[in-house]
């Protein structure tokens, strides 16, 4: 046990399954209803105890092609038809519903993700709801959304979701598309489909018409079906940047409108004059929110020169401070990694770190018997040229760099082909303003990170991607209008540059 860890010993405080009522397996959601798939079925299992939770089917080209046309009947027999308002009021319904089922969705969440409850419980649940009802309130407004007079739908859209907020980015992908009228096929990831199969309930008691939302479920082959079907008319990825890129060679040309978000490596930028209590939570919170299983997570911490040994030791001290264990436990600060795969790779790349020079800490936790974990660890000495500054390592690592100058922070900090997000701790406002408007990131976090509103767009430059998520820059991702049309952002999909800002 770490030397600060045993005059803070908690009771174990762990959140009862009791409350799920799960089926042994899960069908594909189509029309409305739960049928098997004909791929070969998995198991999905408990990333913290590698027990299994239930099986769960895999579609393949056939019941890809049931759950398009039927998304296409709904889109051209029901939604198209019916008023936004009328569409909102089934929007605020599902807000609603996962309201009332938020401690189930949150129990399920970090069961089959390996996620802290209080992170699911205070974080993804609440959000899931808020997107929804945000988007809820534009349905009757998409006139005044800034898309020019009489925007319209698109068609099916087809969406693709990665682990590591399962539940939310299923949000993120389905309320503006249905705000917007247009009806939806989505996969999640493979080895977090539990919630939105627990959606697909949801969506039933609802009563939302059969095949305005489809889930199907199953691994990149599935996907790679959905994304190509000639029938959908929208594509919408979340993931790693390697597939985004596949998915916008193979869509390239064929009409379909594309957004991707994609992956990240953010700077957190520390001055000397930052709030510094606020900055170490700020960069804990940054990089070791949901083990680090963030596309925007701030996992490369630039800190200036002069304060950088004291920034270090007091990182040291507050991670020795957090607690690794069950999930489910109220008191759990990091919990498990999703999977044996993304354990190896985080493995890899902290080896890799090593073997380039950098130093390697990682506080004292007690790493449980069972399942998949991996211990806070910051790297010193880093330069950009290592693996670990450049590359995703998307785990609980934090890579740490200094600078001299606002100059050569803004340098460093774009020294990336990402370009997600960023953060800046500063007391001087004139100086943060300057610094924000020369980062090459979506988001800009000035004293504080990682916070997410419905009503603010998310998105990335460079390889992270293009298009927006949230507000009302997310609804133009799901609709088309004359202005969009005139502007080239109409309809067809674009190639992702390399390395080159948009
Ligand atoms: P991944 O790309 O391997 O998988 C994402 C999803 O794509 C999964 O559902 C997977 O089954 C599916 N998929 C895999 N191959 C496919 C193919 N050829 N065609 C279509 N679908 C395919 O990514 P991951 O490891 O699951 O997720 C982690 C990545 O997601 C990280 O790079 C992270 O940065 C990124 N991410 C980005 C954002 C964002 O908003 N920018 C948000 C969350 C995660």
């Amino acid at each position: 046990m770490p030397e600060t860890n045993r005059f803070l010993d908690y009771a174990p405080a762990p959140e009862s399954t009791a409350i799920l009522n799960l089926r042994e397996s899960y069908g594909l959601f189509i029309d409305g209803e739960f049928s098997d798939g004909h791929g070969e079925s998995f198991p999905t299992i408990s990333p913290a105890t590698e027990a299994k939770i239930a099986q769960i089917s895999t579609a393949d080209a056939s019941d890809v092609d049931r759950a398009v046309a039927a998304a296409r009947r709904a889109y051209t027999r029901t939604w198209s038809k019916l008023s936004g308002a009328d569409r909102g009021k089934y929007l605020f319904r599902i807000a609603r519903l996962v309201q009332e089922r938020a401690r189930e969705l949150a129990v399920a969440e970090s069961l089959d993700n390996g996620k802290p409850i209080k992170e699911s419980r205070d974080v993804d649940v609440p959000l899931v709801a808020a997107w929804f009802f945000y988007y809820a309130g534009w349905a009757d407004k998409l006139d005044y959304a800034g898309l020019g007079p009489n925007p319209r739908s698109l068609g099916v859209a087809a969406q693709v979701i990665p682990w590591n907020f399962p539940l939310l980015m299923l949000a993120w992908k389905i309320a503006p598309a249905l705000a917007a009228g247009n009806t939806v096929v989505i996969k999640p990831a493979e080895t977090t489909p539990l919630t939105a199969l627990i959606f697909a309930e949801i969506l039933q008691q609802a009563d939302l018409p059969a095949g305005v939302v489809n889930i199907i479920t199953g691994a990149g082959d599935t996907g790679s079906l959905l994304v190509n079907h000639p029938d959908v008319n929208k594509v919408a990825f979340t993931g790693s940047t390697a597939v985004g890129r596949a998915i916008a060679c193979s869509t390239a040309g064929s009409g379909k409108k594309l957004t991707l978000e994609l992956g990240g490596k953010a700077a957190n930028i520390v001055f000397d004059d930052a709030p510094m209590d606020q900055a170490i939570e700020g960069i804990v919170n940054g990089i070791f929110f949901n083990q680090g299983h963030v596309c925007c997570a701030g996992s490369r911490l630039l800190v200036q020169e002069n304060v950088k040994d004291e920034v270090v030791d007091r990182l040291k001290a507050r991670l020795s401070t957090l607690r690794l264990g069950d999930p489910l436990d109220k008191n759990t600060d990091i919990g498990a990694i999703n999977s044996r795969a993304q354990l190896e790779r985080i493995r890899e790349l902290s080896d890799i770190g090593e073997q380039e020079g950098a130093e390697r800490w990682t506080a004292d936790c007690e790493i449980p018997k069972n399942g998949f974990w991996f211990a806070p660890t910051i790297f010193t000495n880093v330069s950009t040229s290592h693996r670990i500054a450049r590359e995703e390592v998307f785990g609980p690592v934090l890579s740490v760099l200094s600078f001299r100058t606002p100059a050569e922070a803004i340098s460093k900090a774009n020294n990336t082909p990402y370009g997600l997000s960023a953060g800046i701790w500063s007391s001087n406002g004139s100086r943060v303003l300057g610094v924000a408007d020369k980062l090459r990131a979506g988001v800009v976090w000035i004293n504080t990170f990682n916070q997410f509103d419905p009503a603010s767009p998310f998105g990335g430059y460079k390889e992270s991607g293009y298009g927006r998520e949230g507000g009302r820059h997310g609804l133009a991702a799901y609709l088309t209008s004359a202005a969009l049309e005139s502007s080239g952002r109409g309809s067809s999909s674009a190639a992702l540059t390399t390395g080159v800002s948009k």
